[in-house]
């Protein structure tokens, strides 16, 4: 992050500071004395101040250093602070799944002293959530990650303090053990099987949905298929199931062409179908479309429905083709309708291949210009999770994503 956008994030808070019986307007961070900017006050209580004008002969200090010394106001996104806060509590380093943080008093800051927080003596861990306004959002075992702190309690004794997640490796990130949670016998891969699972399923990770998709619809497993398919998500179950030997075909079709190959089609000379090598995020998709509310799977069924006519219109079924996908020359392959030919299928094919096309960055950025109604819709499932996804998932996902958020997983530039 630059310094110049983090100014623009973090001015500073507003309010009032406190000294004895003085009392010193703050504005965005600037403190006024007499109509005059005597220095500066951040988010997480951090002061820089001219010569002797509030406290000792120091320059630089937190809030606490002083006595008598307080603030009252909002912070820089408006939401109530009250500093320094009254809680005894810890003071040291605070590593939240790798990421380091400074806890002064309870509170935690990072060098650019915003304000995040409070880490308390049993060691919750409260967040302020400056996008949903709301202030003390309590982290439990599903949306705390990975956290380690070495300090001191309020006392000055040593305080050390380890959370690992239930089922997690403490030596692995957030993103490792999710999908080391998701794709069953996942240690047991080559490495080159691992680099592509990790491919189709880095962003859903990322952004917490791999987990509670995970968590409500179910895993993904090798196992038996018939009819020769590559995977199949249980309607009943929930869970996937891949194809050992299809699966590895995959993989050479993706390190060989791309997410995105053309292939020619059998018994149809001259035409190919475009298809997307991306079958673990295919399956994760269908599973994710169980989970979405009922208004954003009519939205999926409504786009769907639009692009079969235009395509049924443009590209009908060449003769001697019995599948169901669309299937094109050579030269009409830039015109066509699908992003992959196998979205034709069924508008569930089709959300499942969407998906899959959009977990890795080329296929992503293809499909932002190919259809960018269908792409901001995929968007916005990742960037406005609680509006999408079921009701019963609002709350989960709402609070795990500010968990990531802090840890600088589900990062603004994910997509
Ligand atoms: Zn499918």
């Amino acid at each position: 992050m630059s310094t110049n956008s983090a100014l623009v994030k973090n001015p500073g808070p507003s309010g009032f500071i406190q000294y004895g019986q003085d009392f010193l307007i703050v504005d965005y961070g600037q403190v006024i004395k007499d109509g005059v900017s005597i220095g500066k006050i951040y988010d997480d209580g951090f002061m820089q101040v001219k010569g002797n004008t509030v406290g000792n002969a120091k320059n630089n200090f937190f809030i606490d250093q002083i006595n008598d010394l307080s603030f009252r106001g909002t912070d820089s996104f408006g939401l109530t602070l009250e500093l320094p806060i009254t809680i005894q509590a810890p003071s040291g380093d605070l590593y939240f799944d790798g990421k380091l943080f400074k806890v002064i008093n309870g509170r935690i800051c990072d060098s650019l002293h915003s304000f995040h927080g409070i880490f308390d003596q049993s060691g919750n861990i409260y967040l302020r959530d400056p996008q949903s306004k709301r202030l003390d959002v309590k982290l439990d075992e599903n949306t705390m990650l990975n956290t380690r702190f070495v300090g001191v309690n309020y006392l000055g004794e040593k305080f050390n303090f380890e959370f690992t997640r239930p089922l997690n490796r403490h030596n692995r990130n957030y993103i490792e053990n999710e999908i080391l949670r998701y794709f069953d016998s996942f240690d047991s891969l080559t490495s080159i099987q691992k680099k592509y699972v990790h491919e189709n399923l880095n962003i859903w990770a990322a952004c917490g949905i791999l987990q509670l998709v995970r968590k409500s619809e179910g895993n993904c497993a090798f196992g038996d298929i018939r009819h020769g398919a590559s995977g199949v998500t249980g309607v009943r179950t929930g869970n996937v199931t891949l194809d050992k030997d299809e699966f590895d075909t995959e993989i050479k079709l993706f390190f060989n062409d791309g997410p995105l190959s053309n292939l020619f089609v059998r018994n149809v000379p001259l035409h190919v179908e475009a298809r997307v090598n991306m079958v673990v995020a295919h399956e994760f998709g269908h599973q994710l479309e169980f989970t979405l509310n009922q208004k954003a799977q009519e939205r999926v069924i409504e786009i769907y429905n639009t692009r079969f006519k235009q395509s049924a219109k443009l590209f009908p079924y060449p003769h001697g083709y019995e599948g169901r996908s669309e299937i094109l020359t050579r030269e009409q392959i830039q015109s066509r309708v699908f992003y992959s030919g196998y979205a034709k299928e069924s508008h569930q094919e089709f959300f499942a291949e969407t998906i899959a096309a959009f977990s890795v960055t080329k296929t992503r950025e293809d499909l932002k210009f190919f259809d960018r109604e269908l792409y901001d819709f995929i968007c916005q499932i990742i960037l406005d999770s609680p509006k999408m996804l079921s009701t019963v998932l609002t709350e989960q996902i709402t609070d795990l994503q500010l968990s990531l958020r802090l840890a600088d997983i589900y990062k603004e530039n994910l997509i």
